[in-house]
């Protein structure tokens, strides 16, 4: 197992740990972007309050129900959708970066329960549809859901800009390892859309560098 890695088993064994559990809902689509590109898969992720982009889901407590259980009742808040959860969905479960950490109790140790959960296009589109309307956090803790694009345009836009932005804990890597581990994406298709990433993330600290002179010669004129 890769180091931070744990079992489920294992995971629940650490009593004074706590847990969050989070999924990657996804489902194949024929609908192709512009009558062209194919989109190949529906994945959702959304918008959080901090301004991160994640994946739907939350604090679950162990003492007073399952795991499942717990990120079933997340996804109604977030989701507006009870969608049922199965031990089957589990992906993989790991310690939380330290950056991940809530300040409140920052002794307990974090641990990120991820899950993978293939859907049909409609009930894709029903989420999607029930998350703007009908889910307690929309507008609070979500800001709305987002869908990933796997493609590439001509210009390079895409994938690798939408793994540049920026992500809570490790949701990056979950969505790059569940990429590869379920073949959404090829390996080399998405090395090349990191290596771009990398590329837009050092335009992207310039173009911050402008904003930042731009508001800073503003707040000296006031
Ligand atoms: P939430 O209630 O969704 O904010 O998640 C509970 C905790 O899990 C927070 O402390 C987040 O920092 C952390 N978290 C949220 N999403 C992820 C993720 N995809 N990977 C790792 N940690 C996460
Ligand atoms: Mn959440």
């Amino acid at each position: 197992m890769a180091s931070g890695q744990l079992s489920r088993a294992e995971a629940l064994a650490c009593s004074g740990c706590r847990h969050a559990c989070h999924v990657m809902l996804y489902c194949d689509t024929k609908s192709q972007l512009f009558g062209r590109l194919p989109i190949r898969h529906i994945i959702l992720m959304q918008m959080r309050f901090d301004g991160l982009l994640g994946f739907p889901g939350g604090f679950v407590k162990p003492s007073e129900e399952t795991l499942e259980a717990g990120l079933s009742r997340e996804l109604l808040e977030e989701l507006g959708v009870a969608l049922p959860i199965s031990v089957e969905d589990h992906a993989d479960s790991c310690y939380a970066p330290a950056s991940s950490h809530s300040s409140s109790s920052p002794s307990s140790r974090l641990i990120t329960h991820f899950y993978v959960k293939k859907m049909e296009e409609e009930q894709i589109k029903e989420v999607e549809r029930a998350a703007a309307s009908i889910a307690t956090d929309h507008g609070q803790e979500v800001l709305g859901m987002v869908r990933v694009p796997l493609y590439t345009t001509k210009g390079g836009g895409g994938l690798a800009a939408f793994l540049s932005h920026s992500f809570i804990g490790n949701a990056r890597s979950q969505l790059a390892d569940s990429l590869l581990r379920l073949n959404l994406v090829a390996p080399e298709e998405l090395h090349k859309a990191l290596t771009r990433s990398l590329k837009i993330h050092t335009h992207t600290s310039e173009d911050l560098q402008v904003a930042f002179a731009l508001t800073e010669a503003k707040r000296k004129r006031f």
